[in-house]
């Protein structure tokens, strides 16, 4: 796979093309920011981690039946991926109350939800990812209602797959975000990756938090808890 000129470069990945028109490589780094990229850091391993965690969930969503962008992990820190158009629109998942909702809701984190919430995100730095909802996605012309119901549906059965599979590693899946592409033939897949990175995951025993808000919440041993999740995962699923 020959690796050709970089194409875009993000907060911690980087994507570079390839000779095959419809494939990109995905170079995961070892920063980390937050808060809209007010906060930044780098962890050792973090890039290979969030690399090889990506690598094991999409290749069991695909399993179970769910399309992803993932063609194959290259090497520790780069994996072959279909390129798609991203649809600027970040799908976030919850479980529990917590983070931004917790914030703006006033309600203590670690609440069960009896119902999934989602909430939807402007992919737009510069206006800081604003929430926004199905009004606002069609009067911006982002999707069509059609796109947006499966892109509820899609989110909805990656949230129980990976609901179950996070208890089998004794872990709350809390919360999450995934981004949505769209094939040359305007298939809507999972791109982007699920890791550390983009779940809240909580120890079922201890309720340690196992995931970005370690960096976040400047609580350490953030390298630790991303090589837990990881061990724990090729546990689960005997790899
Ligand atoms: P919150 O809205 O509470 O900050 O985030 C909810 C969930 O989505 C958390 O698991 C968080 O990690 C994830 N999330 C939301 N927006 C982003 C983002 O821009 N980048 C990353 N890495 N995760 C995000």
């Amino acid at each position: 796979m020959q690796k050709g000129e970089m194409l875009y470069e993000g907060k911690a990945k980087q994507i570079f093309a390839t000779e095959v028109a419809d494939e990109v490589i995905v170079k995961f780094k070892d920063d980390a920011t937050a808060f809209n990229a007010q906060k930044r850091g780098s962890f050792d391993r973090k890039g290979e981690m969030n690399n090889a965690i990506t690598t094991l969930i999409f290749e069991y969503l695909n399993e179970k039946g769910i399309e992803t962008h993932f063609i194959k992990q290259l090497n520790d820190r780069e994996q072959l991926v279909k390129k798609v158009s991203i649809i600027p629109i970040e799908m976030v998942v919850r479980n529990y109350s917590a983070g931004s909702m917790s914030q703006r809701l006033g309600i203590e984190e670690g609440i069960k939800s009896p119902i999934t919430i989602f909430d939807l995100c402007l992919k737009e730095d510069a206006l800081g990812d604003p929430l926004i909802n199905d009004f606002h996605v069609l009067f911006l012309g982002l999707v069509t209602r059609e796109e947006l119901d499966e892109m509820y549906s899609l989110t909805g059965k990656i949230n129980e797959i990976l609901k179950e599979l996070f208890d089998k590693m004794g872990i709350i899946l809390v919360d999450f975000k995934i981004e949505l592409g769209k094939t040359t033939d305007g298939k809507i897949i999972l791109a982007d990756e699920i890791s550390p990175d983009t779940c809240r995951l909580w120890d079922k025993d201890t309720m340690k938090k196992l995931d970005k808000d370690r960096f976040r919440r400047d609580l350490g041993d953030v390298t630790e808890a991303y090589v837990e999740i990881y061990d724990r995962l090729k546990k689960a699923l005997n790899k």
